[in-house]
């Protein structure tokens, strides 16, 4: 039988903000959490964005502190959770702000790239939730703006993220400051020897729930694959964003990654020359740059962003309809991560990988190591025409460009945001069919389905002894 959130002991006005929010079956990661946390046990949870695992922690946390009712600590908060981007930082911060719409708690953001005098005013007089990223929340404390004296309950989240992106420092320094009797929930998608540290320093006792394999492709994604050169990959995405080549799927939103910062520019600019509008997101983008992008992209204005790994983990938009691997990443979990973005809160996803001569063992880490199954697309009949330059998207010449006017989205089938008839010869998913190691349909299920229920345990609400 179906488990239903009252039935996971949630309080009324929580549950009254996930019926406004349209959710009716908890995700088996916030099946396996929620009890335990409510009970005040630490946790530890092994999953990747997508998985719900943000309403896993948020909502039997807001339970808590509804509950205990303490009152809101002068310059500091009475939970914090810790995110690797400011753009996660956004997003958990926003669904604490829904699903805490009925329990009146005082939730704040402060993330780097924005103004610190800012952010000391606002914590001055402390907040209920606080979501952070490290190095900003270690700024104000060092500034004596802020402190975690008043601490019930920690979260980090991505932690593995975090120490990729060099926090390491800041969270052991986090860790000493924070109060022993406080309860921790700790999420990680993948668990390297340094996390497993983190957690024993972090965690007491704490309820272990894992809702996918560290590294597995979501099941409702459809992979496929060209093998093209490298110097021809601008040539092939151009061909597919203005859809001359036809690939699964409708278009809606696109989501391109590229290795570098620079790459990410690069794409972003000569797709501009061919009239295909993009934005691109990245470490060297300002934050009011990186929300533009963000913004365009959700209210599909400019429905084709180009990203990097770090800049785009975690970034949760309903609607991407396609991941396109432009540059094939060199950690097969990074592959796993960026067509997360894709088939999120139970919809199909299409993913795209260009694999270079040079990226063959790249591919073949990901082939081993994930249960990627790709299906290879040949290029299209008119490619070398379109590289060689006689094709119908090579630039305009440079004194010609600021004439080149962009692609109506209706177009030839439509843009990305347009309409597109389903490929000449597919099946009933849009599929082409008769190609080689075609994935088919691989199941469904909720966000991150697939795991398992485990019993919590009952050893009561955590001792003060940290
Ligand atoms: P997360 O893994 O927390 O980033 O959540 C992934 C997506 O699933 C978000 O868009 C959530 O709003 C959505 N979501 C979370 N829990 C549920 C649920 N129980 N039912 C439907 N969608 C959900």
């Amino acid at each position: 039988m179906t488990t239903t959130f009252d039935q996971l002991g949630l309080s009324q006005p929580v549950l009254q903000a996930l019926d406004m929010k349209g959710y009716s079956t908890p995700t088996p990661i916030q099946e396996q959490a929620i009890p335990p946390v409510l009970e005040g046990r630490d946790l530890l949870g092994i999953a990747q964005t997508g998985t719900g695992k943000t309403a896993a922690f948020m909502l039997p946390s807001i339970d808590r502190l509804r509950e205990a009712d303490n009152q809101i600590p002068f310059k500091s908060c009475r939970m914090l959770v810790l995110a690797p981007t400011r753009e996660l930082a956004g997003q958990i911060a926003q669904s604490a702000k829904d699903y805490g719409a009925l329990a009146g708690l005082k939730v704040h953001s402060i993330v780097g790239g924005t103004s610190v005098n800012k952010d000391r005013n606002k914590l001055h007089r402390g907040c209920d939730i606080l979501v952070a990223t490290p190095g900003r929340l270690l700024d104000l404390i060092d500034q004596k703006a802020f402190n975690l004296n008043g601490l019930e309950v920690l979260v980090l989240d991505e932690a593995d993220q975090m120490l990729d992106l060099g926090f390491i420092h800041a969270l052991r320094k986090i860790r000493e400051l924070a109060p022993d009797d406080r309860q921790t929930l700790f999420f990680s998608a993948t668990m390297p020897k340094q996390i497993k540290e983190l957690v024993s320093g972090y965690c007491n006792n704490p309820v272990q729930v894992s809702v996918t394999p560290a590294a597995s492709t979501a099941e409702r994604i459809d992979q496929y694959l060209f093998m093209v050169q490298q110097d021809e990959k601008q040539s092939l995405l151009e061909l597919i964003l203005s859809e001359r080549h036809q690939v699964p799927g409708k278009f809606e939103r696109v989501l391109i990654f590229t290795r570098t910062k620079h790459g990410a520019d690069r794409v972003v600019k000569k797709l501009s020359q061919c009239g295909i509008p993009a934005n691109a997101i990245h470490g060297n983008k300002s934050q009011p740059q990186r929300q533009r992008a963000l913004d365009e992209f959700k209210r599909a204005k400019t429905p084709i962003l180009v990203a990097t790994d770090v800049a785009a983990r975690g970034i949760d938009i309903p609607g991407v309809s396609h991941v396109i691997n432009y540059e094939l990443p060199n950690v097969p979990e990074q592959y796993v991560h960026r067509i997360g973005r894709t088939a999120r809160a139970g919809k199909d996803g299409v993913a795209i990988a260009f694999c270079a001569e040079d990226e063959r063992a790249y591919l073949k880490d990901i082939r081993k190591q994930t249960d990627a199954e790709f299906e290879r697309l040949p290029l299209p009949d008119n490619f070398r025409a379109v590289v060689e330059g006689v094709g119908p998207t090579k630039p305009a010449p440079k004194q010609q460009r600021q004439r080149v006017k962009p692609k109506p989205a209706s177009r030839g089938g439509g843009g990305p945001s347009g309409k597109k008839p389903a490929p000449k010869h597919t099946n009933r998913k849009g599929k082409p069919q008769g190609k080689p190691g075609g994935g088919g349909n691989r199941g469904r299920g909720g966000p991150g389905g697939g795991g398992r229920r485990r019993s919590g345990g009952n050893r009561g609400p955590r001792a003060a002894n940290g």
